[in-house]
Parts: structure tokens; C-alpha cells; sequence
């Protein structure tokens, strides 16, 4: 396993070892980053260029403002108040501000930055924020990359992009896989194979223990291409830990809701996969697993619609026992008089 150690290298400067960390985004620096934020802390280039862009976006916003008010007051001048409808026309610009402004801004975020140095800070950027404007971003980067640097960068590239791809796996676009494929100019085997090689690690622990929508239907696929079975071994293994067989209920479908739902939604497929593989305890691990995973709730209301499935969940769990107090209060008393005997039965005999 060649999984390189990120926090050793500069971010920006993967060839150098990194000598801190910037004080607001946490990316490893060098000694050749030698930018300083308000409170003489240390930090990145990047969050050095991000303050200085907010601040020169804000001039450029109020200048918009001032000429469209100009245009306002000048047309309304010449058109005459009869006209008022056609002198308020200029703030239809408005709606067109955050294009003018977007090339602008992505300009000012990489000022005295190459390619090869925003590419790795990006990806760190997208692997917290899931954010398609980062993903954007670095496939825009990467495509500038010359080949030459595109070699040496490598090894660095894949220790920042495996665990991006694999946290955000959901939020990829449809074409990922081939657009990584060509950009990163590798063949598809090679592609797979850092995946089930290098990464491996971090592969299985975050299909488990972040998992995402449809990320076990990727590492059924990574598999199959790599003819490596034992990866899936390794991933049911892992789904049947004891560590998660002995979470309770709650923590079980909290954390690991969005795992139990992928194999709950291709349960047959882990079925047949453990058989092939002779998963037999695996296999009942796993039954026992779904026996205990609730479905996220189905939203009722328009307020339950913008709610996560966590809370829906919650609500559903108070629902219930408010709906079961009177039920239970109807018991009790039945309980309690079974409960007596059951205590009085000792006393009973205690005074024969
Ligand atoms: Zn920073
Ligand atoms: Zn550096």
C-alpha cells in the first residue's frame, strides 16, 4: 500500500515537506508560504487571496449599484415621469451581477497560484464541502496541468483525490468516472487499480463508515473490473463488525442509516455475494442488521419534507410514544396486579 501521508507534504508545494498548517483552513504549508493573516497567524495563499477577493468584491458590487442608480435617475431625467416604468429597467442588471462576477472571483481566489499548486488545495476544499463548484474547479485545473507536471504530482494528487471522490461519492456527476479517466490521462484499469490498491484502506472505511448513496453498487463494480474478490470480503467483513453489531438501535440507524439503506435496497446482491464468497456468518450478520434497520420515514407534510430522515426519525419516535402512553396506562394496571402476586406469592408462604 502506497497510501502517501498528506499532512507530511505542502499542499501547494507537494514537492516540499510541509513545516505547519495555515491557521484558518488547516491546509499544510511550507516554508515558501509566507502569507500572514490579520492576527499575524499564519495562513494559506488561497485564504490570503479568498479575504482580499471578498473585500474587492464588495467595491465592485457598490459600484454596480452606483451605476445602475445613475442610469435610474438619468433615464428617468430623460424619459420624464410619465416613463417611470422604462427608467427602472437598469435593475433587471442586477439579476446578472453574480455572472459578471464569477470569472472575476475565481481569478482573485487563484492570484499567484499555478495549476499544480490549487489543485490539491481544491480538492481538499471539495472533499469538506461536496461543493460542485470545487469539483468544477479542479477538473478546470486539471485539464491545464501539463503532462509533465501531471507525472510528478501524481502520487500526491491521489492521496488528496481518493478520499475526495470517496466522500462525496454521491454528489459526483453521472460522467465522473470517464472524465476522471481522461484528465487524469490513465486507462480505466489503472484508474480502478488506485482504488483497490493503493486506497484500499480508505476505500473500505469510508463505504462503511461514511457510507453514500449507491457507493456499494461502486465498490461491486471496482470488483468485478479488478477481478479482486477479496475486496468485497473485506467490505462485508467490515458492515458486520462487531463494532457496528453491537451499536443499539438508535446509534445503528442514525450513523449507519445510509449504509443499512444500500444494502437493504440490494439485499438479494449481498445475499449472492456471500454465498459465492462463503460469507456464512457474514450472511447472518447481515440479516440481522436489516431486521434492525427502519426505512427513513415518508414525509407527511410540507414541514416534514425539508426535514433529514435523523429528524424525521426523531419526531417519528416521539409520535409513537406519545400515541402509546394511553395504551400503556391501560396495561399497567393489569401489569401491576400481576406484578403484586408475583410479590406476594414469597410473603404468602412466608406465613404458612
Ligand atoms: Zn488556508
Ligand atoms: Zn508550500
Amino acid at each position: 500500500m502506497v497510501e502517501a501521508e498528506r499532512e507530511e507534504f505542502c499542499a501547494f508545494h507537494y514537492t516540499n515537506t510541509s513545516n505547519g498548517k495555515c491557521s484558518t483552513c488547516g491546509l499544510t504549508i511550507c516554508n515558501l508560504d509566507q502569507q500572514y493573516g490579520v492576527s499575524a497567524d499564519r495562513i494559506c495563499q488561497l485564504c490570503f487571496n479568498i479575504t482580499k477577493a471578498r473585500r474587492i468584491v464588495r467595491y465592485v458590487q457598490i459600484g454596480m449599484w452606483v451605476v445602475i442608480i445613475a442610469l435610474v435617475i438619468t433615464l428617468w431625467q430623460v424619459l420624464g415621469s410619465g416613463n417611470i416604468i422604462y427608467a427602472l429597467l437598469p435593475i433587471i442588471l442586477i439579476l446578472f451581477v453574480p455572472y459578471i462576477l464569477r470569472p472575476l472571483v475565481f481569478r482573485l481566489y487563484f492570484t499567484d497560484l499555478l495549476p499544480k499548486e490549487s489543485i490539491l488545495p481544491i480538492l481538499r476544499y471539495f472533499e469538506a464541502s461536496g461543493n460542485n463548484e470545487h469539483y468544477k474547479i479542479f477538473t478546470k485545473l486539471l485539464k491545464k496541468i501539463s503532462e509533465e507536471d501531471l507525472e510528478e504530482i501524481r502520487p500526491a494528487l491521489y492521496s488528496y483525490l481518493i478520499p475526495a471522490l470517496a466522500f462525496n461519492f454521491s454528489r459526483l456527476p453521472e460522467e465522473w468516472e470517464d472524465e476522471m479517466i481522461t484528465n487524469l490521462r490513465i486507462s480505466k484499469e489503472d484508474f480502478v487499480q488506485v482504488f483497490t490498491k493503493d486506497y484500499r484502506k480508505i476505500l473500505i472505511q469510508t463505504s462503511v463508515h461514511n457510507a453514500q448513496e449507491n457507493l456499494s453498487q461502486f465498490l461491486i463494480y471496482l470488483s468485478k473490473t479488478a477481478n479482486d474478490k477479496e475486496l468485497l470480503k473485506e467490505y462485508i467483513t467490515e458492515i458486520t463488525s462487531a463494532e457496528i453489531m453491537a451499536l443499539s438501535e438508535d446509534d445503528l440507524n442514525t450513523i449507519y442509516g445510509k449504509l443499512l439503506e444500500d444494502v437493504f435496497l440490494f439485499e438479494e446482491q449481498f445475499y449472492e455475494i456471500c454465498d459465492e464468497l462463503n460469507l456464512e456468518k457474514e450472511k447472518t450478520l447481515l440479516s440481522q442488521l436489516l431486521s434492525r434497520y427502519e426505512p427513513p420515514p415518508v414525509p407527511k407534510n410540507q414541514i416534514e419534507a425539508v426535514m433529514t430522515p435523523a429528524q424525521l426519525r426523531e419526531k417519528r419516535k416521539k409520535e409513537r410514544e406519545v400515541a402509546s402512553l394511553p395504551q400503556d396506562t391501560a396495561s399497567l394496571p393489569q401489569d401491576d396486579a400481576d406484578l403484586q402476586l408475583i410479590l406476594d406469592e414469597p410473603e404468602k408462604k412466608d406465613k404458612k
